[in-house]
């Protein structure tokens, strides 16, 4: 298995449009690394995409992804779903009927109940389904699902509208949590597991371990629902793995190539982990 990283923006990309920070200004001039898209991953192996952010469609063209077997989503905030219109590559543009391709889309019931009751979701989802151009298969939040010879299994976060998935064969066994880790405490069956790969998000850069400093004020309302990149790195502790990478980058936690660098060093050294900062196009073997 190969995890091909997508998109390692959070909600606000870098460059963020109409901004003229130092970070977005060097983005905008010099591109990946130092500019990250919408959160989404591609598992190369059981060909798995996860996500699909607005820019997925530039995403799959600069990748090396060639085909897809399966789409699953981490839940429903509009950063990890505002693209699933994605799915119209699929249309056979001479309108001939059955000669669409479909994808198939696998929700746990907690997800699809989610995307009934946010911003219709669902329905544009069925709309897409009726159009034939993807098939979606709901299953039970905890069951065990197959393809390509490979396994995907929920992983139910503390929130219970959000979802990581393991995914592995005989031989390799890797997590994806793509946000939300919030309050999450590893079950002991997940602390047990020898992974080759986790991907967890950076969570909000609320203080800068290199200097000290704090960069988000302890009372800032964002903190009561979003962990920081000290919550998640105590995740990682928790965790068994060859190599951490972590995504989900804000712009506004001003992480470039170079910071990112540093703090992977950092916090290797630290935990004693390999750890990683994901950038747009990183390949990540397992
Ligand atoms: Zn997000
Ligand atoms: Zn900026």
């Amino acid at each position: 298995m190969k995890l091909e990283v997508l998109g390692s923006s959070g909600s606000i990309t870098t460059p963020r449009p109409l901004c003229f920070c130092k970070i977005c200004t060097e983005a905008r001039k010099k591109g990946s690394p130092y500019s990250r898209l919408g959160p989404s991953v591609f598992v190369h192996g059981p060909d798995i995409l996860i996500d699909t952010p607005e820019e997925i469609s530039v995403e799959l063209n600069r990748s090396s992804v060639k085909r897809i077997s399966i789409c699953l989503f981490s839940h429903w905030h509009p950063d990890h779903i505002a693209g699933k219109r994605i799915f119209e590559i699929n249309k056979h543009w001479g309108r001939i009927p059955g000669k669409n391709k479909t994808t198939q889309i696998l929700l746990p019931e907690k997800i699809a109940e989610s995307f009934r009751s946010s911003m219709a979701i669902m329905e544009h989802l069925e709309f897409l389904e009726a159009e034939g151009l993807v098939e979606i298969q709901i299953i039970k939040d905890d069951e065990t699902f197959s393809v390509n010879g490979y396994t995907i299994k929920p992983v139910r976060l503390f929130f219970d509208f959000v979802f990581g998935y393991e995914i592995g064969d005989s031989t390799k066994k890797i997590l994806i949590i793509m946000d939300e880790i919030k309050h999450w405490i590893p079950d002991p069956e997940i602390s047990a597991t020898d992974y080759d790969l986790v991907y967890l998000p950076f969570g909000i850069f609320a203080e800068n371990p290199l200097t000290g400093r704090a960069l988000v004020d302890s009372d800032n309302p964002i903190l009561k629902n979003e962990h920081t990149t000290a919550e998640t790195i105590n995740i990682v502790r928790k965790l068994k793995s060859r190599q951490f990478v972590l995504g989900h980058i804000e712009e506004p936690d001003r992480i470039n190539p170079q910071l990112a660098k540093k703090l992977s060093a950092y916090f290797s050294k630290e935990t004693g982990k390999k750890i990683r900062i994901a950038y747009d196009g990183m390949m990540v073997p397992s």
